[in-house]
């Protein structure tokens, strides 16, 4: 009896989704490929990747996703590898499964990759090897078991997740691209882990704050406005500040930069700001903050003088805040695919590419690719791929319960932006 009750409890579905003949075949094709993937891996994880130099890992995504046969297959607008499991009408609900491209090193770091036993070993192994490799195995496992869910998979080796990238692939995709108002649920595979989910999604925002003036000797030119002294009274304004614990919040004065010499008032001086909190609300406070404490730094600078200064705030970061609904359907989907697979489930709260559909109030989640990591965003950093496929189960089943499949409705794609 094929059970088509759109409240049918999450565990029964993806007990149902898991008894499915096809389903066991894909789950077949991750126990014995794991060869396969480690080669995928290697060879991927050796291409260069650096913020905005994404382009020769995207161009080796685009073969390989033409090699499994998947269908419309190309680069977008923001630097994506993009390929669909299958053709469709192109206005159809899809759901993304996606892995971002970049890293955090730079072009040219040594990308020599190293195996020793169940380990890999080497900068961008697991963050994020894993989670390409784990894209190209679910696509793969189910073109060959031919799973045919209800909705349409978009596949994307996304560009932009590290830092100054700012999530521009994610970005693209959900507000540029023509697949932006057809995505209904999105897994972003997220380095290493067979049990963890990032649910909440830590807000940032960047600023960069430049004061310049006229500049000058330092004895003729005495009485001129600082430039440095006007940016250090607006930071130690913003260093007293009291933040919130709850909603954790945060401000990190990361950079600061100018003068010409010891003998010189400065014509220069910028600084950097990162402010972080689990809420956006809080974020948009600090900010106010930050606008208020430079405006109270210049005003305290007479008149005069003031309209030599100039003060530049610029955006130079922006991670949206946003949280994955206790009562969404994804939400019931990992934990029942946790409990199906015997996992436990591990909620975190990360800063990833699942930020811009939590931003948007789309479901969403970064999900662990497999195996085990260390030493992340460092050149000693390793994988040890073992155990992989349960988290590929874990991902498949959980992808096909919002796709619908076997008997089983797809989720609904309700808060379409
Ligand atoms: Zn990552």
């Amino acid at each position: 009896m094929i059970l088509r009750d759109r409240e049918l409890l999450p565990l029964a579905r993806i007990a149902q989704i898991a008894q499915d003949r096809s389903v066991h075949r894909a789950f077949g094709w991750f126990h014995l490929h794991e060869p396969r993937l480690r080669a995928w891996q290697k060879e991927c994880v050796a291409i260069p990747a650096p913020p905005f130099g994404e382009a020769t890992r995207a161009a080796w995504f685009v073969d390989r996703m033409n090699e499994l046969g998947l269908a419309n297959v190309h680069i977008d607008a923001a630097g994506n590898a993009l390929g669909l499991l299958h053709e469709d009408d192109g206005t159809s609900p899809v759901v993304l499964l996606s892995a971002h491209l970049d890293t955090v090193f730079a072009a040219e770091t040594e990308l020599d990759i190293r195996e020793d036993e169940s380990l890999l070993i080497g900068p961008g192994i697991s963050d994020n090897g894993a989670g390409l490799a784990a894209l190209l195995a679910i696509a793969a496992a189910m073109r060959h078991a031919e799973i045919d869910p209800a909705a349409n998979i978009l596949f994307a080796a996304n560009t932009g997740e590290e830092a100054e990238g700012d999530l521009r692939g994610m970005r693209h995709l959900f507000k540029g691209s023509p697949f932006a108002s057809r995505i209904c649920g999105s897994l972003a595979l997220e380095g290493a882990g067979n049990e963890t989910v990032v649910t909440r999604a830590l807000g940032s925002r960047r600023f960069r704050v430049e004061i310049t003036g006229p500049g000058g000797h330092a004895w003729t030119d005495s009485a001129l406005p600082n430039p440095i002294v006007i940016l250090a009274q607006a930071i130690s304004e913003l260093a007293a500040l009291k933040l919130p614990s709850r909603p954790r919040t945060t401000l990190n004065i990361g950079e600061i930069r100018g003068g010409t010499s010891v003998t010189s008032v400065p014509q220069s001086a910028s600084a950097t700001f990162d402010i972080r909190s689990t809420d956006a609300n809080q974020i948009l406070s600090l900010e106010v903050r930050l606008y208020r404490a430079v405006e109270d730094a210049m005003l305290a600078i007479p008149r005069s003088h003031r309209e030599t200064l100039k003060a530049t705030i610029t955006l130079i970061g922006d991670r949206p805040a946003g949280e994955l609904a206790p009562n969404s359907r994804l939400l019931a989907s990992i934990h029942a695919a946790d409990r199906h697979l015997r996992l436990r489930t591990e909620e975190r709260l990360g800063s990833t590419d699942a930020n811009i559909p939590l931003s948007l109030g789309r479901e969403a989640v970064a999900i662990g690719a497999g195996g085990l990591a260390g030493g992340v965003h460092t050149t000693n950093e390793w994988h040890d791929t073992r155990g992989r496929d349960l988290a590929l189960r874990r991902v498949l089943l959980v992808l096909l319960d919002l796709c619908g499949y076997a008997g089983i409705n797809a989720a609904e794609c309700d808060e379409r932006s």
